[in-house]
């Protein structure tokens, strides 16, 4: 079937140079290949065309004061890519390497993801190339602000509803949320990941970590193992490494590496936990600061590590949760973990593992649970926060984390029995790119060319 390259050929003339765009349609289109052989619709409707393309892309100007008084201009982003099973819903992303690439590779990814859910979430993503590090407060209240003012009239409670990512936490959803009812006159739930006290669910800050451990129980419970007693290595130092870390002891697992974008840290005998929160959390300062408490610990600088990949993959252990940023995790890292004896990894981040990577994990037919079903808890816990809102009631930490339990459950069954109909018992990338695309393309061909 020549459609995978010839939509990539397409793809590539008319968005040049977005690269992890390319990657992120390359694995779905490969692996819904036995759907689209077994079943002439997809292709007759013209699916694949209208899936890669976003149905809008809002590009702007974010102008913001510093504290200097300068001038200062970003590019701010908001792709709603597919709106077919319900309201555009993905993150805003901070960070300097933001472009249309990444965005858009986010909001493809997203769409997938939030079908698997099995949830009435449509999917987009936004951003901007904005560098939070080393800003003040004021002027990150400034820049979100300005980011609104652009933002505000694309989105809307039953429209398009963003969320945090990597640089966006609750600080900014507040600035953002606050400069939208400024503008609105309007209380709406048009955020998720909002402050507890406003509108904000239990366990949201806590449901990637979280829901990426119970992805991983699932997979491991199928073949009768857990990761009780497991040690385990965590990649990032942010929300979802933090969150998969505390997971990871409740279930009796032990953490012994986290890294930032400065070097990893490795430490035997456990991650210490709260330090770590408080310096991430608290201080926003670099994990080398680990070490003023635990000297023995090691610490591997980003810049002191010559091999190809990262320090993070190079310990013994069972179980891998990268929970960093793309393409973090190599070929030459993905050949290692597998020596050192790793049997399930959970990708808490997007798109973590690199396509060679990937395609070892699957050769060796491990547990291995990708971005778009492990870490789908995150959103599947907006939809929660929504529902609250909607129905203007709030429920416990106890009640939403079974809801969180209980979707994560239902992504691994449904990814799990869509792998074992196409003859692929252990390929969850398959299992789950089939599944999520299956509901989506359904709703596209019911609604008629839209
Ligand atoms: P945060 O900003 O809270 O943390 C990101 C962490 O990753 C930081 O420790 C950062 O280090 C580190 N990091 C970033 N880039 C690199 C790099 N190139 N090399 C090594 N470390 C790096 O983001 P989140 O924890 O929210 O997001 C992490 C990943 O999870 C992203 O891929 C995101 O898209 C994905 N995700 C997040 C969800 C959420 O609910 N937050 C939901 C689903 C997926 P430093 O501070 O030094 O830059």
């Amino acid at each position: 079937m020549p459609y995978v390259q010839e939509t990539l050929n397409r793809l590539q003339k008319s968005s040049p140079g977005q690269t992890e765009f390319y990657q992120a349609a390359e694995e779905v289109l490969e692996s819904i290949r036995p759907l689209l052989e077994a079943d002439r619709r997809y292709l007759d409707a013209n699916i694949i065309e209208r899936l890669v393309e976003p149905e809008r892309q809002i590009i702007f100007r974010v102008t913001w004061l510093d504290d200097k008084g300068k001038i200062q201009v970003n590019k701010g982003f908001r792709i709603q890519f597919n709106s077919a099973i319900g309201p555009y819903k993905g993150g805003l992303r901070f960070h300097p390497s933001v472009n249309a690439s990444i965005i858009k590779f986010l909001g493809f990814e997203q769409t997938f993801k939030n079908s698997l859910t099995g949830l009435a979430i449509g999917g987009g993503k936004g951003g901007s190339d904005f560098n939070p590090k080393g800003r003040s407060s004021a002027e990150i209240m400034r820049f979100c602000q300005a980011f609104m003012c652009e933002l505000y009239r694309h989105i809307g409670a039953t429209i398009d509803v963003p969320a945090g990512d990597i640089g966006v936490g609750a600080r900014e959803v507040g600035y953002m949320y606050g400069q939208y009812k400024r503008l609105t006159g309007s209380y709406e739930g048009v955020f998720t990941g909002k402050g507890i006290n406003w509108g904000g669910s239990l366990v949201r800050t806590e449901a990637t970590g979280y829901g990426a451990v119970y992805f991983a129980e699932n997979m491991l419970n199928s073949i009768n193992n857990s990761l009780d007693g497991k040690t385990c290595l965590v990649s990032g130092a942010g929300n979802v490494a933090i969150y998969t870390i505390e997971k990871l002891y409740q279930v009796g697992a032990k953490p012994v590496t986290c890294s930032d974008s400065q070097g990893t840290i490795y430490h035997p005998e456990g991650i210490d936990l709260a330090l770590l929160k408080d310096l991430k959390e608290v201080q926003g300062v670099s994990l080398v600061d680990y070490l003023k408490t635990h000297p023995k610990a090691q610490y591997i600088a980003v810049a002191d590590y010559p091999q190809d990949g990262q320090a993070v993959w190079r310990f013994p252990a069972q179980a891998a949760f990268p929970s960093a940023t793309q393409n973090e995790l190599t070929e030459a890292d993905a050949k290692a973990l597998l020596a050192n004896g790793v049997i399930c990894i959970s990708e808490g981040a997007n798109m973590p593992s690199t396509a060679k990577a990937i395609d070892l994990f699957i050769a060796a037919k491990i547990a291995y649970g990708p971005g778009k079903a492990a870490n789908a808890g995150g959103v599947a816990t907006s939809q929660l926060e929504m529902a609250q809102n909607a129905s203007m009631t709030y429920w416990d930490f106890e009640e939403v984390d079974r809801r969180l339990h209980c979707i994560m459950q239902g992504i691994f069954d449904r990814s799990s029995e869509t792998a074992k109909e196409f003859n692929e018992p252990t390929n969850l990338v398959l299992g789950s790119n089939i599944a999520a695309f299956r509901k989506i393309a359904d709703a596209m061909i019911q609604q008629g060319a839209v």
